[in-house]
């Protein structure tokens, strides 16, 4: 089963979650309850979204966050 990374917006922090299958709906931050969170993916960067809207992943070289 794979585990995404995540990133609150609001304060920072990075939490892990399980992937469900069939959801795409950002999960809230473990530490503020934000659900201004966004995925990190390896070598990708997810466009920031609003959280429960789809955002198309888009890969870029070298990686997209820091
Ligand atoms: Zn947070």
């Amino acid at each position: 089963m794979p585990i995404y990374e995540y990133e609150c917006q609001d304060c920072g922090r990075r939490f892990e979650e399980l992937a469900r299958m069939g959801e795409e709906k950002a999960p809230a931050c473990p530490k503020c309850r934000s659900t201004k969170t966004r995925k990190l993916l390896s070598a990708c960067s997810v466009s920031p979204g609003k959280a429960g809207t789809r955002s198309t992943p888009s890969c870029t070289p070298g990686g997209g966050f820091s």
